[in-house]
């Protein structure tokens, strides 16, 4: 046989393998079900759907730090591409969005089928009937590209994937209130154009082995609207675990051993605060939909699944879009018209003792005493077992505010009165010096976080105390009117009561900081001139000395006792900086 003879049958059947390759698979599928597309060829592959179907508009919403487009696909059955004009044809919106860990790659993978499905192959054309649908398959960009196969100790596929946090180290799904991200930044934009009626977050689970491809989270424990929460409760919660248990995809709710890695100490499950992404849908009275597909299950399955719950999710929600918009309209307007104010406003939840007995499918497991650690190790089988658990969801409001009329944040902390634009809030402001006076607190037993979270030094534990202060706003400081559509945001960002707020996420750690001090010498002598006049002072200071520790720098804390007690002392010192109007 000569070389040609041999060589021409290859050639013939790579081509005809080629014309026979259809255009429309994607990168995801060419790999058999194991690999996820890189950012080029995710963009390349939603600007081929978006330039060849007319029900797929392009949308972009910035530009990352590296440079990469943040895009979108917005698909309509009607080709429309701008949220008023969609929602003049009395339709809502779903937003979809992937990777904001790229490590979690399933819903990337899911959103192009699902898209490719509808737009080409004119498949579930009924989902677009009143909803419009708009999908970020990566939401950090540039997050994404730092690529590999050992991103994901736990994770049973894709072969490689991108990174959980942005360049900058930043967890984007820990950022929606604080906004530090250049991507946060863009995609609250995005939100606040759009406002979506819901907004599917889809993720891949770390955590305990069960049967569950996927398990899911709304808010309904607290941080909802009651309307809202009364909408999951009876028109998606039930809905969507029979329609997928129906499937032969039965999903659970998003939980945690109640104590770490422990299935025997039952399941708890909490409300979410507005740094993630479910709990940020909340606090703007949209429902969120985090999905978490088990890590363990493998890449395909996973990505199935995903598919299925959004195509399910879209089939609840046009059934129930009418009674989704009066829910939503109901949500808003309480915020708007200040009912919100008429009760006080829980900025902390705890979990009660009461729960509930549920069915949870698991896989049966051994406990061995680890002779590496010494802990217990939980060894799980292969073995379908049903376990008889008890769940924890009841959640309480724990501390609650009494909503203000207004914020008024004075200019010098103008970076904080533009992260506030970002999610859509109104303000008015000053463009003359204005003096007001206004009521604000004064913080003691401040203790900071001996390591940082997110890049900050968070506060741990105050104690506040209301004061009422005269001063002077300068000109660009903002009053922010509370009663708007985004008030929860205004009111976790500004009340240093919330877990969310700029203050305890240690945006104000400055005012803790003493910058004068009295020289001992001098100290000395004025102490015994304020002795003089006001005897009792040198009662409570040997009150005050005898609870000092024997230490070397007990010496700083007895002269500051005095420097306190002189006018000289800075009056400013724990003083909160945003005024509130009552
Ligand atoms: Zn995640």
């Amino acid at each position: 046989m000569n070389l040609r003879a041999c060589f021409f049958p290859v050639l013939f059947l790579a081509a005809c393998h080629l014309f026979a390759q259809d255009p429309w698979q994607t990168f995801y599928e060419k790999s058999g079900g194991t690999e996820t597309p890189r950012y080029d060829e995710t963009y390349r592959y939603a600007r081929m759907l978006a330039d060849s179907s007319a029900m797929i508009s392009w949308l972009e919403y910035g530009t990352s730090p590296q440079g990469r487009s943040h895009f979108a696909l917005v698909l309509d059955r009607d080709g429309l591409s701008d949220p008023a004009a969609i929602r003049a044809r009395g339709k809502i919106i779903l937003l979809v969005q992937a990777c904001i860990h790229p490590g979690e790659p399933e819903g990337k993978d899911a959103g192009l089928l699902l898209l490719r499905d509808v737009a080409v192959r004119k498949k579930h054309l009924n989902l677009l009937e009143h909803v419009s649908l708009v999908f970020i398959p990566i939401v950090s960009v540039d997050g994404h590209e730092r690529f590999g196969p050992y991103n994901r100790i736990n994770q049973n596929g894709p072969k490689e994937m991108g990174w959980r946090t942005t360049p900058t180290n930043l967890n984007l799904n820990r950022d929606f209130l604080k906004a530090d991200a250049p991507e946060m930044q863009a995609w609250l934009t995005l939100f606040s154009q759009w406002m979506p009626e819901a907004l599917m977050d889809i993720h891949t689970t770390d955590g305990a082995d069960y049967q569950y491809v996927i398990t899911y989270a709304v808010e309904n424990l607290g941080n909802m609207d009651p309307a809202q929460t009364q909408w999951l409760n009876e028109r998606y919660i039930p809905v969507i675990e029979k329609s997928m248990a129906d499937r032969g995809m039965p999903i659970f709710p998003y939980v945690s051993f109640r104590n770490w890695h422990d299935p025997r100490s039952g399941l708890r499950t909490w409300p979410s605060t507005p740094r993630y992404s479910v709990g940020y849908a909340a606090a703007r009275n949209r429902i969120g939909i985090l999905v978490e597909t088990h890590m363990l299950k493998p890449y395909h399955q996973r990505v199935e699944s995903t598919v299925e719950l959004m195509v399910q999710t879209m089939e609840i929600l046009n059934r129930e879009y009418k009674s989704l918009i009066s829910a939503t309209r109901e949500a808003d307007r309480r915020c708007t018209s200040g009912e919100l104010g008429n009760e006080p406003f829980p900025v902390t939840f705890k979990l009660s003792e009461k729960s509930t007995q549920v069915d949870f499918l698991g896989f049966s497991y051994t406990v061995k005493t680890s002779d590496l650690t010494g802990n217990d190790w939980f060894i799980y089988s292969d073995t379908p077992q049903t376990f008889t658990l008890d769940w924890f969801h009841e959640n309480l409001p724990d501390k609650q505010i009494q909503v203000p009329k207004a914020y008024v944040i004075p200019v010098e902390w103008n970076d904080l009165i533009r992260r506030l634009q970002y999610h859509g809030i109104q303000m008015q402001i000053l463009s003359v010096d204005t003096e007001m006076t206004v009521a604000t607190w004064k913080f003691s037993g401040v203790r900071l976080a001996q390591q940082t979270y997110e890049g900050r030094t968070r506060v741990e534990e105050l104690r506040m105390q209301e004061i009422s202060r005269t001063m002077v706003f300068h000109t660009g400081s903002a009053i922010i009117p509370v009663y708007q559509q985004p008030a929860k945001i205004i009111i976790h960002a500004l009340d240093p009561a919330s877990p969310e707020s700029f203050l305890q996420w240690g945006f104000f750690n400055a005012i803790f900081e003493q910058k004068e001090y009295a020289e001992s010498y001098v100290m000395e002598k004025v102490a015994r001139e304020m002795i003089a006049k006001n005897p009792s002072l040198l009662d409570e200071f040997k009150a005050f000395d005898a609870t000092l520790p024997e230490s070397p720098v007990k010496i700083w804390a007895q002269y500051n006792w005095w420097f306190e007690h002189t006018p000289y002392f800075d009056a400013m010192k724990d003083v909160y900086p945003v005024g509130v109007l009552r």
